[in-house]
């Protein structure tokens, strides 16, 4: 069983239940768990890294993220865009993609959050084109293996197209037969619901302007047969509220209500324009909530009301949202612009700096309906990060780690990340990923799938 003893922390920020922060202690993991941790402990057939000069914390947790997005970043035409002529832009685009295509922008999407602390994310992959063979997630779960990420799929679509009012192009449209097919095959080939799983699958149907109330209504109902949760977007934009309102008649999540789709096995990404009504709604119902700020700050789509969420206890994750509109996949970098956006809006109502970090820690396993991972305590998985404080640009800041990540911030890599036990990433390189190769690869698909666009 592999075994690893990360020695002589300067500081492990657990996020634990009682919030512990550890001075000079160690870690050993055996297999995929944290077996002990303490000062000076000694594992002799483990392999050994020096942690000295290193602040610890529990791997991130992304709860909402477009991998396919990964070369729909940056885009000069679109840079000061709202959603819906976003979306109207990149539909065209996305009408391209294939497994290979998805191959390629997971491992760059992948590869960047790794580098950046992440160890767990969540994809909600919506584009099927017509003319692309249907084993698009298959190629993320490969891409996700060789990383070594823990990668849960959403098995999203659109079922409402141009011609009935909804807003993709037809040639992404899916009947609702043909995704529900795909969704039972996916959960049956990769969704495994055992402790430290790696592979995890949800049922997300897009959103209320690319769905329609039958895709909703058996969606739930089957993610419920199945046992395995459901995802999709809400209250996104006052657009979609208007849509809603207009085609439905109801507002988004009375909408949502109505198909089912509400619930402790339900989250649901954006959720900014809620009503105060409607938070204590979500807290009733357990109904949680991926908190995207710097997508929802490039869209210009508003400020999730987060405080409001948290003092009710509505179960909140943190997400970079698509690499499109966040133009990467820095979940550290999303961090500190979430602090010093609730800090500006809402002052000494918003959440504190290690409160942040816990909606990208212990709030994420929670929103994903993990108890295994989020927090650093032996029995709990091994997915962690270090970074090096011992620098000179760090003097003087290093009085609270467990704030450090959103006042400070951390603009570099991080020194390591691990998963389940195993060192995915160190000494600057994804461990067992040519990365020379991936690029000029990736590079080939973005240029040849890209090409002609600006
Ligand atoms: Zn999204």
């Amino acid at each position: 069983m592999d075994k690893l003893l990360i020695k002589n922390a300067d500081a492990i920020v657990t996020c634990d239940g009682q919030d512990h922060i550890y001075r000079s202690w160690d870690i050993v993991t055996e297999g995929q768990k944290i077996s002990a941790m303490g000062p000076g402990l000694h594992a002799p057939d483990a392999q050994v890294i020096d942690a000295g000069g290193c602040y610890v914390y529990p791997g991130l947790i992304n709860t909402h993220h477009h991998l396919l997005q990964a070369f729909s970043r940056n885009i000069p035409s679109i840079q000061n865009s709202e959603l819906f002529d976003w979306l109207m832009y990149l539909y065209k685009v996305w009408l391209r993609v294939n497994p290979e295509y998805i191959y390629y922008s997971s491992m760059t999407a992948m590869g960047e959050f790794v580098k950046f602390g992440g160890t767990t994310l969540f994809d909600q992959h919506f584009a099927f084109p017509r003319s692309s063979p249907k084993e698009i997630i298959d190629r993320q779960f490969d891409a996700a293996e060789e990383i070594g990420l823990r990668f849960h799929a959403g098995r999203s679509c659109f079922t409402r197209g141009k011609s009935k009012g909804g807003l993709p192009p037809d040639e992404l449209v899916e009947t609702t037969g043909e995704v529900l097919k795909d969704c039972e095959r996916l959960v049956v080939k990769y969704h495994d619901a055992g402790e430290f799983s790696k592979r995890q699958v949800a049922l997300a149907p897009c959103s209320p302007f690319s769905v329609d109330t039958e895709i909703m209504t058996e969606s739930v109902k089957l993610a419920r047969q199945l046992n395995v949760r459901s995802h999709t977007h809400l209250c996104e934009t006052l657009d979609e509220e208007k849509y809603c309102l207009e085609v439905y008649g109801k507002r988004p999540l009375a909408w949502a209500e109505e198909c089912g789709f509400v619930g402790e096995d339900v989250w649901y990404a954006h959720g900014i324009h809620f009503t105060d009504e409607e938070v204590a709604f979500l807290a009733g119902t357990k109904t949680g909530v991926s908190h995207n700020p710097v997508s929802n700050m490039k869209l210009a789509s508003g400020i999730c009301k987060v405080p409001l969420m948290l003092e009710l206890g509505v179960p909140v994750g943190l997400a970079v949202d698509g690499s499109g509109s966040n133009d990467a996949s820095n979940l550290l970098a999303d961090l500190r612009v979430c602090f010093l956006l609730h800090r500006l809006n809402s002052s000494g109502k918003a959440p504190g700096a290690y409160d942040c970090l816990k909606l990208a820690t212990t709030g994420g396993a929670a929103v994903l309906g993990r108890h295994d991972i989020g927090s650093l305590e032996p029995g709990k998985a091994a997915d962690l990060f270090m970074i090096n404080i011992d620098k000179l640009d760090v003097v003087g800041a290093t009085l609270d780690p467990a704030s450090y990540l959103c006042t400070v911030g951390y603009g570099n890599y991080v020194d390591t990340t691990i998963v389940g036990g195993r060192v995915i990433y160190t000494d600057g390189r994804l461990q067992g990923i040519d990365e020379e190769r991936i690029k000029q690869e990736a590079r080939k698909q973005f240029e040849t799938l890209y090409s002609g666009e600006g």
